[in-house]
């Protein structure tokens, strides 16, 4: 029986009116390559904004909590939040103030100065070094700036920090517009999905996704592999020439995953490779034929036909991790043939991950689907079935 989190939809309208209340948000806007916040990069500011309007129409005091990269509990003038109040309050058209202060008598202050309706953001809370501590007695201290507390930091929900894990048990507590949904699709794709149900699972590493594939797969109708996951298991199961270099007991469970579920786990049966240590130029081999010095870094265009055919008929995909090492030219063309299949099939597709969502951005095919989720991390740890401490305090009634 999926468990249902209580959400802000869920209380009586005039619950709101009057109240300070506490939403945990993420406000990871894009940084350049030093960690500084670069123009545009906004997409994770827009989709807190129902959130935000829906509790000022309703009157209440907002006191936006959130942090930003990641400054290891010292302040880090650059992760300050100035400018993220600045943009939030161009996106929503009304005044959101903002102190450089989380605990602090301005913080207070600002907090005690706030009417009916207005929106207040407070200092990074990665500043201080007992968030990702997860220290009581901190998030004590931020309790007692609200009186009510709105969980809308879906890609944090998986972090034991103070704010995201604590605060919600010690407030009355719901889901944010964003979480909810987040939450009622990745939910609904693991628990009761239209069939049959397509998983993609790619990118870099196989140690990072064996956790995905153990949960995934028991559910999934069909799992079809890219990326130095598909290479991996081709090495596993004798498909193809080299030793596997990811770690023992990954490579033991994933052999065993793939005996166990023969039926569903797709590989691919021709590659693209760089030949010579040349990236600039694609050549397609058969799986049998991947010659020992080759580098495998797409899928080939047979294996793309192949993954079209299961997608045409699927009635939900779940998509994690690109299927070749999209950043470079001649090995985006799985990625994005995969991704426009996707797009004119009558399929729910959902997609997540960090590169995968950036490499989707890039090639313009993100609005083609149908849920893209803002989770990262989150979403993995989510569809992994692992624990998530900024979750828990908000199911039930
Ligand atoms: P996500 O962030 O979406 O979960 P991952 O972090 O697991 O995805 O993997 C993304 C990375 O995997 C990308 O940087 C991409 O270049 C890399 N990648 C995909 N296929 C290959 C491949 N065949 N060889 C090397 N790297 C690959
Ligand atoms: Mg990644």
């Amino acid at each position: 029986m999926p468990r249902t989190l209580r959400t802000i939809r869920d209380v009586g309208e005039g619950a709101w009116k009057g109240k300070r209340v506490l939403v945990r948000v993420d406000c990871n806007v894009a940084t350049d390559e030093d960690g500084h916040p670069v123009p545009g990069g906004e997409q994770r500011l827009q989709t807190i904004l129902p959130t935000i309007t829906f509790l000022r129409d309703r009157g209440a005091r907002v006191i936006l909590l959130a942090h930003l990269g990641r400054p290891r509990g010292t302040v880090v003038d650059v992760l300050r939040l100035d400018d993220v109040a600045r943009r939030l309050t161009s996106l929503l058209g009304t005044p959101v103030q903002y102190v450089p202060d989380l605990l602090g008598p301005a913080a207070q202050a600002a907090v005690a100065a706030l009417e009916d309706g207005e929106i207040l953001l407070l200092e990074n809370v990665r500043f201080d070094p007992r968030e990702e501590a997860a220290d009581r007695a901190f998030a004590q201290a931020l309790a007692s700036l609200g009186e009510l507390f709105v969980q809308e930091a879906f890609s944090a929900a998986h972090r034991n920090h103070a704010s995201v894990a604590l605060l919600p048990r010690l407030l009355p507590s719901y889901a944010g517009v964003l979480l909810g949904r987040e939450v009622g699709v990745l939910g609904g794709v693991l628990e009761k999905p239209a069939r049959p149900v397509v998983a993609i699972v790619g990118g870099a590493k196989l140690e990072t996704k064996v956790a995905l594939l153990r949960n995934l797969l028991p559910r999934v109708d069909c799992l079809l592999t890219g990326g130095g996951i598909a290479n991996t298991f081709l090495r596993l199961t004798g498909g193809s020439a080299g030793t596997p270099r990811a770690d023992r007991a990954a490579h033991r469970e994933a052999l065993a995953l793939s005996t166990t579920h023969r039926d569903k786990l797709v590989l691919p049966t021709d590659v693209r490779v760089a030949r010579a240590g040349d990236t600039a130029r694609a050549l397609v081999v058969r799986v049998g034929a991947i010659a020992p010095a080759d580098e495998v870094l797409d899928l080939g265009p047979q294996t793309v036909v192949a993954y079209c055919h299961i997608l045409a008929s699927a009635r939900t995909c779940i998509w994690n991790g690109p299927l070749g090492k999209f950043e470079l030219p001649a090995f985006a063309e799985a990625t994005r043939a995969v991704a426009q299949c996707v797009r004119g099939s009558e399929t729910f597709a959902v997609a997540g991950g960090g590169d995968t969502v950036r490499a989707l951005t890039d090639m313009g095919l993100l609005k083609h689907f149908d849920h893209v989720s803002t989770g990262g991390g989150a979403m993995l740890a989510f569809l992994e079935g692992a624990p998530m401490p900024g979750l828990d305090p908000l199911y039930g009634p």
